[in-house]
């Protein structure tokens, strides 16, 4: 499948679920997870007119930035090893992925400009899953403070693999509560505007919910 095409069905869907959630399709930022595939196809990407790209790890980060430079707005997705952060740091726009104070102290070390951070949140409890307990991102949120290299525009959770809709809508709605909760503090490092959830299982139900930004991989540019 063509990426274009495939694009146009994520579209026609987030249209759907705006209609249905009273949302203007506009605030909803689609992040291409180009992971699983070649440099190619993440210009083909950017060619159907995708303009944010996603990877999970340093490595797939540093390649297709080599060939891709500045020219996509960059998010790191995945989990982030603390001896990593200097080999990314110049090269990203966004951290998804933060999720504990060692890493905050570490991008704040190695900044050389105030990085877009969001928090990741274990929403559900699964103990495979990366992020901060849903309790604990108030406290943790107020660590970040010391960090002036730091900005927390919002959060990320990722949810189960799962096709309960129930669940999901639960998780989704979880994150929105402790975004709002966020937000309403005003705080001038943590404006925590977006909601970065929903992935090809989930997207829809997380837009419904409020998502901003939705990461899209295996539905938008495939597996290979
Ligand atoms: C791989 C990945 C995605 C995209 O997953 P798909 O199911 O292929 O859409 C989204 N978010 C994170 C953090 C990922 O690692």
């Amino acid at each position: 499948m063509k990426v274009a095409d495939n694009l146009q069905t994520i579209k026609d869907t987030i249209a759907k679920a705006c209609v249905q959630s009273n949302r203007n399709p506009e605030e909803i930022r689609i992040i291409a997870v180009t992971k699983y595939v070649s440099i190619e196809r993440a210009k083909e990407a950017l060619d159907s007119g995708v303009v944010d790209l996603g990877e999970n790890r340093e490595e797939g980060l540093t390649a297709k930035w080599d060939a891709l430079q500045d020219k996509p707005t960059w998010h790191f997705i995945g989990s982030l090893q603390t001896r990593k952060v200097k080999n990314i740091i110049d090269k990203v726009d966004y951290i998804h992925s933060l999720d504990r104070l060692s890493l905050a102290k570490e991008i704040d070390k190695r900044a050389n400009r105030r990085i877009k951070c969001l928090v990741q949140v274990n929403v559900s409890g699964e103990e495979t899953k990366h992020g901060v307990a849903p309790e604990e991102v108030r406290p943790f949120i107020d660590e970040i403070k010391q960090y002036p290299n730091i900005e927390v525009v919002g959060l990320m959770t990722m949810a189960p693999y799962t096709d309960d809709q129930a669940f999901l809508r639960e998780c989704f709605k979880k994150l929105k509560s402790i975004q709002l909760n966020i937000k309403q503090l005003k705080l001038e490092y943590a404006p925590c505007t977006e909601l970065s959830m929903g992935m090809s299982n989930d997207y829809r139900v997380a837009i419904e919910e409020g998502a901003t930004m939705v990461r899209i991989g295996t539905a938008l540019v495939g597996e290979e």
